[in-house]
């Protein structure tokens, strides 16, 4: 599942493309919303909070999100699809540009003024231009009204942040120390959630992904992903397992049993 990161980029790559733009199609391939046809409006412009998108065009806004498998590519007219066309769920036109989501995981169409109800569930958005003291206190607040829980299903929380996937849950508890089980109670939760935004923040701008410092590949992850492999802090094996607030939504997790408590 993509991260936050990924998100943003996507969101500011549409946005560079798209803004100003007037579509010359809009393509729904979802029985939902097959009958909708923007053509002739203007996209005003395509944003991300947390790890959903929002492509403005005029009173409407369309919803997406990649869930596990989706992406937004763009193309020039007449150029060859990367991935298979059955596979796209929405394809935007415009004079310069065809912007094609595959496999997305969601799209709604509501009205601009009513963002609210695809959004607003979600915490501040720890990519957010305008993140800040509030906002982090406001994360750590959320977090820490379910002091029982696991502090990796927590940090998942899309309604306490939103932005962080399965790969900066499990690389965050490894720098502070704590087991991804740890319940909130028992962490020090705020300069987790400051080292949430720090980590985030550095990869926002780069396709290579990495919570060590080092790009190479292989040396990207601390834990995440290193099942057996020794502990680049202390050597021990990382152990991995599953964890999640429900059986549904389970997600690897990895530590090292010595550096985490
Ligand atoms: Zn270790």
């Amino acid at each position: 599942m993509p991260e936050g990161d990924t998100v943003y980029r996507t969101a500011r790559h549409l946005d560079a493309a798209l803004a100003g733009q007037t579509l010359l199609g809009s393509d729904f391939r979802v029985p939902r919303y097959a009958e909708i046809d923007l053509s002739g409006r203007t996209i005003d412009g395509v944003v991300s909070i947390g790890k959903h998108l929002l492509t403005r065009v005029g009173d409407v806004s369309i919803h997406s999100h990649l869930k596990m498998e989706g992406s937004w590519h763009l193309y020039r007219p007449g150029s060859r699809w990367k991935r298979p066309a059955s596979t796209a769920r929405l394809i935007l036109t415009t004079d310069d540009w065809v912007a094609v989501g595959f496999d997305l995981g969601t799209i709604d169409v509501v009205g601009r003024d009513d963002e609210g109800s695809v959004v607003g569930h979600l915490g501040p958005d720890v990519l957010a231009p305008d993140w800040g003291a509030a906002s982090e206190a406001q994360a750590v607040a959320l977090v820490q009204a379910a002091p029982e829980r696991e502090i990796h299903v927590a940090l998942l929380d899309q309604r306490n942040l939103a932005g962080l996937g399965n790969v900066y849950a499990n690389e965050l508890c490894f720098l502070r120390g704590v087991l991804p089980t740890r319940p909130v109670a028992e962490v020090d939760v705020p300069p987790l959630i400051a080292l949430a935004h720090r980590a985030i923040l550095v990869n926002r701008d780069r396709t290579e992904r990495s919570t060590t410092g080092d790009l190479r590949s292989g040396r990207q992850s601390w834990v995440y992903r290193r099942e057996n492999q020794p502990c680049r802090r202390c050597g021990t094996r990382i152990r991995a397992g599953k964890l999640g607030a429900d059986e549904l939504k389970l997600r690897d997790v990895y530590w090292c049993p010595r550096c985490q408590t």
